[in-house]
């Protein structure tokens, strides 16, 4: 569960091309990072293996399954955004059910669920609060919580902690950890921030242009940049 599989991935808005053929092979559980210079196409990698936007060619797998022509919500993966996108009119409880309550799951199940991932985020003294009474911090565990009740095979950060201050970042950031270590389910973690790519990554993946540069573990693309590119963005000497 949560391997999944990119051949050849192109993406095109009209005739600019955003992503030139992408290969990548993600393994169960890993806990894989995008990173490149803002414009280079990361979000809209993302977005196209979460099924938010369409492919213009090649294919993306999931365990084995050709999935170009399956819907987002069938996917079985959840999305993290940076602007939280929490319902503000209704409770962190509320916000935490809503997509579960939408599949018709038993309402034991749900709330069974929702205490598990509040526990673990250290999120139930708030679960009555609207978002808007919740701090930075405090907002972005609820997002993450919100995916975590869904128990995807697959979790989809994209800038998850672009919005918080430098302090509540490096903390948020040992927690992400953690969690995926409690979890052992595959993460994919866009950022352009490459201290946080190097402290995160099982696997990093730089992206240039819509390309890949290069694919490895933090130490190898510190130790042996393909390019000047990669050991310019990975602050290797060069
Ligand atoms: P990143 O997340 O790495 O900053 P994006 O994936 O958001 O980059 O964007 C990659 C490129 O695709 C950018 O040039 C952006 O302007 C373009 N782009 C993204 N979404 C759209 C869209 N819906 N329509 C047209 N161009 C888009
Ligand atoms: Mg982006």
């Amino acid at each position: 569960m949560g391997q999944i599989t990119l051949s050849n991935v192109k993406k095109s808005f009209g005739n600019i091309d955003v992503l030139h053929g992408i290969n990548l092979d993600i393994n169960d559980g890993e806990l894989v990072v995008f990173v490149g210079p803002s414009g280079c196409g990361k979000s809209t990698l993302l977005r196209a293996i979460a099924g938010l936007e369409k492919i213009t060619s090649g294919e993306i797998a999931i365990d084995g399954k050709p999935v170009n022509d399956v819907t987002a919500a069938d996917r079985g993966l959840a999305m993290v955004f940076q602007s939280y996108a929490l319902y503000p009119h209704m409770s962190v409880r509320q916000n935490l059910a809503f997509g579960l309550e939408n599949s018709k799951m038993p309402k034991a199940e749900i709330d069974e669920r929702i205490t598990e991932a509040a526990r673990m985020l250290e999120i139930e003294p708030y679960l009555a609060r609207r978002p808007g009474q919740l701090s930075g911090g405090q907002r972005q565990r609820v997002a993450i919580g919100r995916a975590i009740v869904r128990r995807p095979v697959a979790f989809l950060l994209d800038e998850p902690l672009s919005n918080l201050d430098a302090e509540l970042r490096v903390s948020t950031r040992a927690e992400l950890a953690a969690l995926h270590a409690r979890l052992s389910s595959t993460m994919i973690y866009v950022t352009h921030d490459q201290v946080e790519a190097m402290t995160l990554a099982d696997r990093i993946v730089v992206l240039r242009a819509g390309k890949i540069e290069q694919v490895g573990t933090p130490l190898e693309l510190y130790n042996t940049p393909a390019n000047r590119f990669v050991a310019g963005f990975i602050g290797a000497p060069h």
